[in-house]
């Protein structure tokens, strides 16, 4: 088997702020971020996986897991090939994948886990308009509608919240999302060091 990537996963419901706090830690030398969504967003409306993408974002749903996958698994190798992303020196920031447990083994193979970080949140309703402010800043089509909102938050229950399961409870950190950007970065680098300290170096 390949060298695994070794990752932080960032796990939560829309708009908890992965995208937010996963670019800024990405943006650390040492540390690579990778959205599933900003992939998705990055790919020729035009083409089949652009097509597929539209048709299953535009209504708040997942799109399947072997076109996620394999679009997820092209795009590392393609930053790897092009040196963007280097496996021996950069600790990979996943957000958005897996979000599914069949997603979360198919990707044991290619990832180990060495922390999941779960963005939690109480108030939904602070999240809706967290996202509909969104929509009006970045122009996502999919955080326009209230409703394609809350179906996102379902799928969300239905089908991405059983992936935590997947991993041993002792990797897994809970921080609160409601709270300032700085606060919850704070709060993310205090897990993320210790990790990042004794898997590559201080
Ligand atoms: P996000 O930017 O992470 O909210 O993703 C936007 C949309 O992309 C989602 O609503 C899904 O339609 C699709 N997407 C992103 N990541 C995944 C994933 N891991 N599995 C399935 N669909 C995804």
């Amino acid at each position: 088997m390949a060298e695994r990537y070794k990752c932080i996963f960032l796990f939560g419901g829309p708009g908890t702020g992965k995208g937010t706090q996963g670019e800024v830690i990405g943006a650390i030398l040492g540390f690579f971020h990778c959205a599933s969504g900003d992939i998705f967003r990055s790919i020729d409306p035009s083409t089949q996986v652009g097509q597929i993408f539209k048709d299953y974002s535009s209504r708040g749903e997942l799109v399947p897991d072997d076109v996620t996958v394999r679009l997820w698994a092209e795009t590392m190798q393609r930053w790897i090939d092009d040196g963007r992303y280097t496996p021996a020196s950069d600790l990979l920031v996943l957000d958005g994948i897996p979000r599914t447990r069949e997603q979360a083994q198919i990707m044991d193979e290619h990832i180990d886990v060495l922390q999941v970080i779960h963005l939690t949140c109480a108030d939904r309703d602070a999240i809706v308009q967290r996202l509909k402010k969104r929509a009006l800043d970045q122009g996502r089509a999919d955080d326009a509608d209230e409703n394609v909102i809350r179906n996102r938050w379902k799928v969300y229950d239905d089908e991405s919240k059983p992936v935590i399961d997947h991993y041993d409870a002792d990797k897994v950190a809970s921080v609160e999302a409601i709270a300032t950007p700085l606060q919850v970065l704070c709060n993310m680098l205090a897990v993320i060091k210790p990790i990042h300290e004794t898997h590559f170096g201080a």
